[in-house]
């Protein structure tokens, strides 16, 4: 980025908070870069006589000359004054109210800055025992609002009145730098929210910068507070912090933080020291495919991430129902999968429509090994099928050995002719009824994974 100099400096009551100003001169956001939608909000706001700032990371990535996602504005407006300034407003939020504007699909959100919850006499905030912040509806300053943002370089503010950023935490330092820094002491930071530490992750990977040393050192220990946070929450942050273009990356980060261990428990139990387990060799493949699926314009599908990442826990839970209660594979796959998703949506609440689909994707595992007759022709009219041969041919690359050659046969079918796929079947016939229904599947054996 330009070059930016201090030309301001401000005193301020909170030790962290350290006001430094730069004037329109000094950096190179331009209103250009701003969407159209954002500038008509931040004008029309500072019209009617009020402070209109852009926020977050709308100005971290504008001053990275990144393209920010979205334009988050920050004003000293209440909801209800915002909301009769706009005929296309509505109030959202139950632990803070925001404010929505809405341009078609476009939504920009307008945030009253936030006060520091300490402070109210109002018992409109309040601390869980282990210091969560649980509801969170006090209007301050701006100077309260920075100190109440989780990183640096999320608490710089553009101001529409005269184009100057207001930096409140050091963040264009911490930007030149490349650095993820906490404002206010990390700890308590990450108690009163424990998704700061995912946060932490998932901006040293997005942005390719380093967890400053202090904001680093409480992680790992901090790690089992995120048993604490809804499930529903730690959905909507698990796609983000996987399927953003830099999943594979964050996986490993989480991990070392002792993270992902937390998010999904049952996985965990297969990680080695050296990396070697099939699960982590299939979290290395699907994250890497969701990486360049992701740069390649193409769509990701959730469920069929978590399938992936959850297949072996589950075949190792089928593996032991089959042993311990002599259930056939069919229904021991049944009962592993209940069992692998039902202790999964506890930390990670995946929804019913995609637990649905990491089923059939699971099921068709089994039945991709069935091809004689009609069989094979009718796989491949299911809705489920490409996701179902996607996902084999991973396995193969995990498993190798009849996987891997049942992959490759699937492969060549679809691209055959009608002639050589009914050869492909008769050919099949001939040992078929011994490949029949109840041969065990998928002996996979860690002699020849190691063989690799
Ligand atoms: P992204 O590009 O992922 O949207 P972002 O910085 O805009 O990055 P958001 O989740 O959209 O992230 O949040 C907007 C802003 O709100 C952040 O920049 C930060 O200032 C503040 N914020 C968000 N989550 C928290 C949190 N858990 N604790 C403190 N501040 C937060
Ligand atoms: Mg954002």
């Amino acid at each position: 980025m330009n070059k930016i100099e201090k030309s301001q400096h401000t005193h301020n009551t909170y030790d962290d908070i350290d006001l430094q100003v730069y004037g329109r001169e000094e950096h190179n956001i331009s209103r250009k870069q701003i969407s159209d939608n954002a500038l008509k909000v931040l004008y029309r706001l500072n019209g009617a006589g009020f402070d209109a700032f852009l926020v977050g990371g709308g100005v971290r990535d504008l001053l990275l000359d990144g393209h920010p996602k979205d334009f988050d504005i920050a004003t000293n407006a209440t909801p209800e004054e915002i909301k009769k300034l706009f005929r296309n407003c509505r109030l959202i939020g139950r632990r803070f109210r925001l404010a929505h504007i809405m341009f078609g699909r476009d939504i920009i959100e307008v945030a009253t800055f936030r006060g520091h919850h300490q402070d109210t006499e109002k018992n409109i905030s309040q601390q869980s025992k282990e210091g969560m912040l649980l509801r969170d509806n006090v209007y301050g300053t701006i100077d309260e609002d920075a100190e109440r943002r989780d990183f640096s370089i999320n608490a710089m503010y553009y101001n529409i009145a005269d184009y100057s950023i207001h930096d409140y935490a050091g963040g264009i330092e911490d930007l030149n730098d490349k650095l993820i820094r906490l404002i206010g002491d990390p700890e308590t930071r990450y108690r009163e929210d424990p998704v700061r530490m995912l946060r932490a992750i998932r901006f040293a990977a997005k942005l390719d910068f380093d967890i400053e040393e202090d904001t680093a050192d409480p992680i790992e220990q901090l790690a089992p507070l995120l048993r604490d946070i809804p499930s529903a929450r730690l959905f909507e942050e698990s796609l983000k912090l996987l399927q953003s273009g830099q999943g594979l990356e964050t996986y490993h980060l989480m991990r070392e933080y002792n993270l992902f261990q937390q998010l999904f428990p049952t996985v965990a139990q297969q990680f080695t020291e050296d990396y070697s387990s099939p699960t982590e060799e299939m979290l290395d493949l699907v994250l890497d495919s969701t990486d360049l699926r992701i740069e390649e314009g193409k769509r990701i599908n959730p469920a069929f991430m978590f399938a992936a990442i959850l297949w072996y826990p589950m075949t190792e839970c089928a593996k032991q129902l089959m042993e311990t209660r002599q259930l056939s594979e069919y229904d021991a796959i049944m009962e592993a999968s209940n069992i692998i998703l039902d202790e999964q949506v506890k930390s990670i609440a995946i929804p019913r429509r995609h637990t649905a689909t990491i089923r059939e994707i699971w099921q068709l595992q089994q039945r991709l090994s069935r091809r004689t007759g009609k069989r094979a022709y009718r796989l491949m009219e299911l809705n489920k099928f490409r996701a179902g041969y996607d996902f084999l041919e991973m396995r193969g690359e995990v498993e190798k050995g009849e996987t891997e050659e049942l992959a490759k046969w699937w492969n060549t079918f679809q691209n055959a002719g009608r002639n050589m796929r009914q050869a492909m079947v008769s050919d099949l016939g001939s040992s078929g009824s011994k490949s029949g229904y109840r041969r065990r599947r998928n002996p996979r054996s860690k002699k020849a994974k190691s063989s690799q």
